[in-house]
């Protein structure tokens, strides 16, 4: 008898789940359910199609129905779980023309992901207020600017609200972000880095309100803008971008339980306490890297990394997951910012104690024409001399420093280690001295 694994959402987590399970075991049986229309496609490239890099949103399918079907990948769209019967291995399924089946497993994967955070404002119900999270919303999104919006309100200043910001600007509309906090990127970078962006964005034409508070949304059946901070904000469209929750409805109601951060709760195999039931991706709780506290991280790149670890696991193999350091990237017009590990902030707020070495740099020789601005903001724990973190802000080359410097805090690097690290040199390439190291070597001055 094939292993009969049942993966509930075909997007990232799920997807790298059914593979790795593939791979594994040719002979298991791999239902994939989702509600989507379409499965396997890139949710990171929503607001570049918007914006116009990406020329249309079927280019964002990384894997088409014709992959499923070679890899005997029992694919179901338009279809919902609806109930998981833990103890009799059974998960309800609704399928697109209202049939309802019962689907045994000998292990099954939760993938449900996580949905756009609407919070219960006045007025959000209105025509013209979207979210950026499916295929779908984008192409709201888009229909809105082809049809004549001229004027934005994005609701949050994170990463998926800036992202679509500068996209809508780059169509052409005038655009306002307005964020509660007193800083934009909040879960990214500290208020220092984070103002530098603030002001790079400022100065290509979005209008930034930071700690400003909606309130309530205007107008009557369609949106006319915002009452924020006291002021009242108009625009054509309003993009809600207040973040993203784990989506645990279906876990909850079946009795797996949730973790303190309210992801569904895993061990790092990505097994929930209950038997031959994993989770993975963002609707999973896993632990930080650093802290070993529990978090929810809701990134692609470590969906797929757990969505791979419980696949393997789930078709009978053995591997682990060892927490989320928390990687991220973005582009924002011509900068890029990066972090990884723990900001000044998130450390204190863990109770780490830390050093930070603050570098101004450039991306080739100072003498080399075009050389582009590199900010780096280095993180050490005071005590152990560890690096815990890393902020860079630049006009090229961000990527790759803040891989590395993930890798330095998988390795447990110190600071005086980074500081004598070995690194490249060419004019129009990088600086003689490495600017990763010159944080390093600030760091050290400030121990000693
Ligand atoms: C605009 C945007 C930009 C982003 N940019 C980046 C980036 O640059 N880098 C990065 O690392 N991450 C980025 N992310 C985050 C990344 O997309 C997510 O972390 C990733 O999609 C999580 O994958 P997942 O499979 O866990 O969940 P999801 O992608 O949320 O997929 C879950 C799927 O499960 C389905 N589902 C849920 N419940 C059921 C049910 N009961 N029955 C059937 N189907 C169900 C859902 O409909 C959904 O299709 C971005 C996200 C957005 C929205």
């Amino acid at each position: 008898m094939p292993n009969r694994i049942i993966i509930i959402g075909a997007s990232a987590a799920g997807v790298d789940s059914a593979l790795a399970a593939r791979k594994k075991d040719r002979a298991a049986e791999i239902t994939l359910i989702t509600q989507e229309k379409l499965a396997g496609y890139s949710r990171c490239g929503l607001p570049f199609v918007i914006g116009g890099q990406i020329p249309a949103f079927k280019n964002l399918i990384v894997y088409p129905t014709a992959y499923f079907q070679l890899l005997k990948l029992n694919l179901k769209t338009e279809t919902i779980a609806t109930a998981i019967n833990t103890r009799d291995k059974t998960v309800t399924i609704v399928e697109q023309a209202g049939t309802t089946q019962n689907l045994q497993y000998d292990k099954l994967v939760l993938a449900t992901g996580a949905y756009a955070f609407m919070p219960r404002l006045k007025g959000i119900e209105k025509q013209g207020v979207y979210s950026l999270r499916t295929m779908e919303d984008g192409e709201k999104i888009d229909c809105a600017v082809k049809e004549g919006a001229k004027t934005a309100i994005i609701m949050g200043a994170g990463l998926i609200g800036l992202e679509t910001g500068v996209a809508l600007i780059e169509r052409g509309l005038q655009v306002t972000v307005v964020e509660m906090l007193p800083q934009i990127l909040p879960a990214m970078l500290d208020a220092d880095m984070a103002k530098n962006v603030q002001l790079l964005l400022t100065e290509k034409g979005m209008r930034i309100l930071i700690g400003k508070t909606v309130v309530e949304l205007t107008g009557n059946e369609k949106v006319t803008g915002v009452v924020a901070g006291g002021e009242q904000l108009a625009a054509d469209i309003v993009v809600n971008a207040f973040g993203v929750r784990p989506n645990t409805k279906l876990a909850e109601a079946s009795g797996i339980p949730l973790g303190e951060s309210t992801g569904i709760k895993t061990n790092t195999q990505m097994e929930t306490p209950i038997k031959d039931v994993y989770a993975v991706g963002d609707c999973a709780e896993t632990t930080n890297y650093i802290t070993q506290k529990p978090v929810c991280a809701q990134l692609g790149t470590i969906a797929v990394k757990q969505g791979k670890t419980a696949g393997v696991n789930a078709a009978g193999g053995n591997t682990q997951y060892n927490g989320a350091i928390g990687s991220a990237v973005t582009k924002l017009f011509d900068t890029q910012i990066g972090v990884t590990g723990l900001t000044e902030t998130t450390a204190q707020r863990a109770g780490i104690e830390v050093i930070t070495g603050t570098v101004n740099s450039k991306t080739k020789a100072e003498y080399y024409p075009n050389a582009l601005p590199l900010k780096i903001k280095l993180i050490a724990e005071k005590a152990s001399q560890r690096i815990v973190g890393v902020q860079i802000i630049g006009g090229e080359e961000v990527t790759q420093r803040i891989n590395a410097v993930s890798l330095a805090i998988q390795k447990q690097m110190t600071v005086p280690e980074l500081a004598k690290a070995d690194t490249a040199y060419a004019p129009p390439l990088s600086e003689t001295w490495e600017p990763l190291i010159t944080a390093a070597e600030i760091i050290l001055m400030k121990f000693r």
